[in-house]
């Protein structure tokens, strides 16, 4: 079921001007009641995943699966930002996706700035700002940039996404196109 959007038109059109500013054109707005968070995804990163206890914005460097819940109940208004990409192997992701995620920090502030006091970005990858992450929040090298994962905090993207009509898969190999999503929490 689709939940109404609380945020006036107005407003909406005020923050897409910023989003087309950075370049951001693919995106749908969403009420976050919409976000579906799951505790298969937590054992995805417990047990499978190289990242986890690694990287300091992934588990277990973030909240509990009913705190994440918890986090997303607060908001009524969220945006999904959609990019594409192919890559010829797994290094050229983790080359691609920290720019893209700093490009993100930059709206983030600008639409807390806009008076979202609660504006929260989601990156669209695992944090991998830095060469050698700290693995965890207390190491973190650059914590004022720092942000999880949807994946991190439970989200299942997979359902969520699809939800909103966006398209993704599981894939099979690298030379297959991705589709990866940021989630900016708004108010
Ligand atoms: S900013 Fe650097 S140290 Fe902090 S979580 Fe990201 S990669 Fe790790």
């Amino acid at each position: 079921m689709l939940h109404r959007l609380d945020l006036e038109t107005d407003k909406r059109q005020e923050l897409e001007a910023v989003f087309q500013k950075h370049g951001f054109t693919d995106y749908k707005w969403i009420n976050p009641r919409e976000i579906v968070v799951s505790q298969w995804v937590r054992m995805k990163c417990m047990y499978g995943c190289g990242e986890y206890g690694r990287n300091a914005a992934c588990p277990p460097s973030v909240p509990s699966v009913s705190e994440c819940a918890q986090f997303f109940h607060e908001y009524r208004t969220a945006v999904i930002f959609h990019f594409e990409k192919k890559v010829k192997k797994p290094e050229d992701r983790h080359r691609w996706s920290p720019k893209v995620n700093l490009k993100l920090c930059k709206l983030e502030r600008e639409v807390f700035l806009a008076g979202y006091q609660k504006a929260f970005l989601l990156f669209m990858d695992s944090c991998g700002l830095c060469d050698d992450c700290g693995g965890t929040r207390a190491e973190c090298r650059a914590p004022r940039v720092s942000r999880p994962s949807p994946e991190a905090m439970a989200v299942d993207v997979f359902t969520t996404v699809r939800q909103a009509g966006f398209p993704i898969e599981v894939l099979a190999d690298y030379s297959q196109k991705m589709n990866r999503y940021a989630f900016l929490m708004v108010q």
